[in-house]
């Protein structure tokens, strides 16, 4: 039990990988917000880059954040276009083209049956 620590990926470090994609993804969104694409998809980059080597999931709210063919930081108006049908979200990647499709309310799971 007391051996073997190294290397072990402790709750700690989870928190701490959480708080790091928080950061960049916080970061991300100001660099789109100045038109700094490049930037703002490096910041992708990097918490993917985390949350790969920590193997923790990727929080929901950032899920619909950056585009998944491309990992381009998805902001409305600026990187990507959005656009509602079918009570679903789509997001259009303005990066490589491709779209995103996200359930409108997903809290609220099947309660519109
Ligand atoms: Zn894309």
């Amino acid at each position: 039990m007391t051996r073997g620590r190294r290397g072990k990926r402790t709750k700690e470090m989870i928190n701490i990988a959480g708080e790091r994609i928080d950061i960049l993804f916080d970061l991300a969104e100001e660099e789109a917000r100045a038109h700094n694409l490049p930037r703002a998809n490096r910041y992708v980059e990097l918490a993917r880059k985390i949350w790969m080597r920590y193997n923790v999931r990727i929080p929901a709210r950032y899920r619909r954040r950056y585009c998944k063919h491309c990992h381009a930081y998805l902001l409305p108006s600026v990187s990507c276009r959005v656009r509602v049908s079918n009570g679903k979200i789509i997001y259009f990647c303005e990066n490589c083209g491709d779209y995103l499709r996200m359930p409108l309310l997903r809290e609220k799971k099947r309660d519109l049956r």
